[in-house]
């Protein structure tokens, strides 16, 4: 009987699985291998939580709604276009 471990990272949110390769913790969540891999829209919020692309993408308006108020709130006015 063969044993064997497999890393997987789990959506905090939704409780979506995804296998990770066994090098791929090391790289860095952001790293090259992780985009490679599939992981490139999965966010890491902090304190050991992840997202998957589908739950990240209301997580990401609201971080960048209150990083607009903070600017907003310290004195900076932006305005942001898209080009
Ligand atoms: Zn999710």
């Amino acid at each position: 009987m063969a044993i064997f471990t497999k890393r997987i990272m789990r959506c905090n949110s939704c409780g979506r699985t995804i296998e990770l390769a066994a090098d791929l913790e090391q790289l860095g969540f952001g790293g090259i291998a992780a985009r490679a891999a599939g992981l490139g829209d999965w966010v890491d919020a902090g304190g050991n939580h992840h997202l998957c692309p589908e739950c990240s993408r209301p997580y990401l308006a609201k971080k960048a709604e209150m990083e607009r108020e903070l600017k907003l709130l310290a004195g900076f006015e932006t305005v942001e276009v898209d080009l």
